[in-house]
């Protein structure tokens, strides 16, 4: 029903909406009239059209912004309570015949180890992971036809779906991937993935085709259309990304919230995650090479406006970020934070050899996953490893429906704390479980119902007799 007459790239990121918007938004930086209308309409939780958040990126007024900063925090606690979803990355092969400028993995680049995982390395790689209490990957790879088919993604993704390792398993495994054809998004979809990620980079369109000067991603509309084919293809929930940096900040912004507008109108349902990426050093690359860095203030300002704007919409930040520019953030509005990550092909199982250097880019938050929970449940954020709305079949719509009712404090609040205790009784060192017993004791006070209080309370105490598997 929604498929019909869905409009092309440049029909949803017009580039004359996104020039007006902008327009719009550098006159109305000071109108305290209009922001206020503007914060009046976002405390109803029903998000902002693309205009309205621009308006609020760009204000200018002190106390106003204040009062963003303040709304996003509160938004952030009544969608997501202080749960915080773990993931890592897994790179499977860095073999990409683009020329994306901004990338190591561009084909020009030939000083970079290039790699791909065998089944047998990639079994030894997510036994690492398990060994860490990682419970949700999203894979990534370079686009390259001959070395990473289709064919090659989807028997990655069932060697890892079948590794039973100790009390581990991978139950979500998300792919981070080219853009491609409605029929291998059918295929991903049929091999159980998560969610589908693509990154834009950036939607202005005449800077992404210099950035991709290149193969096949140099295609504007091919990559900017890849999540209508993806849902098309039967994958219910996508993420959205821009690559900070390389474009003007606010246009990309601007941009990403249409496009989300564009699948709500056009799928019926918006992406499930925005990533907020910010560009790397990276063997080859110098991110200083690119004029659009932002500072962390406008960094934290884009997580705050996107949590008003989108309120349904899971927020990812990466190791990309340091600890202290997380800790931000996450009061203002992620969700969902990665821990421990490596960007190598392998280096799970074993440190890659410093002459391999196969890396992505460098991480800044080099912490282990026992460290990065700490630190959270320090900050009474609960680290969750639930993966249960995918395998209960909420995704897409019906997990906004959840989300929405109000019932996630019974739902997802339960399942956080019986996996952050699988997690603490599994991995976790001495000093962090003790925190997270504590830490899980106060939170049973978050679950309304008496019927479902009981069964958590139950859950946890049998858990030494190795029960894995009950969620709500
Ligand atoms: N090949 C797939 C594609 O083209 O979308 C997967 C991409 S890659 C493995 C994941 C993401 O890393 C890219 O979409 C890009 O935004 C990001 N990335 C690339 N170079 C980066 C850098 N130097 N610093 C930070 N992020 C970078």
């Amino acid at each position: 029903m929604y498929n019909v007459m869905s409009p092309k790239a440049e029909e949803f990121i017009s580039h004359e909406e996104v020039l007006e918007s902008l327009a719009y938004a550098e006159k109305n930086k000071n109108n305290r009239e209009l922001i206020d209308g503007i914060l009046t309409k976002a405390r109803e939780r029903k998000g902002l059209s693309h205009r309205e958040a621009a308006v609020l990126l760009d204000c200018e007024l002190e106390d106003k912004n204040q009062e963003i900063y303040a709304l996003a925090e509160q938004i952030k606690k009544d969608f997501y309570g202080n749960r915080i979803v773990m993931f890592a990355p897994l790179y499977l092969s860095n073999y990409c015949v683009n020329g994306c400028e901004y990338c190591p993995y561009h084909v020009k680049n030939k000083h970079i180890a290039r790699k791909k995982l065998t089944q047998e390395e990639i079994v030894k790689e997510v036994m690492a992971l398990q060994d860490m209490g990682h419970k949700r990957l999203a894979l990534e790879a370079g686009e390259d036809p001959v070395n990473n088919p289709i064919e090659y993604i989807l028997e990655c993704i069932k060697t890892i779906y079948g590794i039973k390792h100790k009390n581990g398993a991978i139950r979500r495994v998300n792919v981070n991937i080219a853009a491609t054809t409605v029929e291998n998004y059918r295929k991903l979809k049929d091999a159980g993935i998560g969610t589908y990620i693509l990154f834009q980079e950036t939607y202005h369109k005449e800077s992404y085709e210099k950035l991709h000067p290149t193969g096949p991603k140099h295609d504007y509309a091919y990559h900017t259309e890849a999540m209508d084919r993806a849902m098309d293809g039967g994958i219910d929930d996508v993420g959205l990304g821009v690559l900070y940096g390389l474009n003007n900040y606010r246009y990309d912004f601007t941009g990403i919230l249409m496009h989300a507008e564009h699948l709500e109108a056009y799928k019926g349902v918006g992406p499930h995650t925005i990533s907020v990426p910010r560009l790397r050093r990276a063997d080859d690359i110098d991110p200083d090479v690119f004029d659009n860095g932002i500072s962390d203030e406008i960094f934290a300002k884009i997580v705050a406006c996107i949590r008003i704007a989108v309120p349904y919409t899971g927020m990812i930040v990466s190791t990309r970020e340091s600890q202290k520019c997380r800790e931000k953030v996450l009061h203002l509005g992620i969700s969902q934070i990665s821990g421990a990550s490596k960007t190598s092909v392998g280096g799970y199982a074993e440190p890659e050899p410093e002459e391999e250097n196969s890396a992505q880019f460098d991480v800044s938050d080099n912490r282990t996953l026992d460290e990065v929970v700490r630190w959270l449940m320090e900050m009474d954020y609960v680290p969750s490893f639930c993966t249960a709305c995918y395998r209960e079949g909420r995704t897409g719509d019906r997990f906004m429906t959840l989300l929405k009712s109000g019932q996630i404090v019974n739902c997802c609040h339960p399942n956080a704390l019986m996996t952050l205790k699988e997690y603490l009784e599994d991995y976790a060192s001495e000093e962090t479980r003790a925190i997270g017993d504590k830490l899980i004791e106060k939170e049973m006070d978050v679950i309304t119902n008496p019927k479902v209080k009981e069964k958590v309370r139950d859950y946890l105490a049998n858990i030494h007799n190795g029960e894995r598997d009950f969620r709500f």
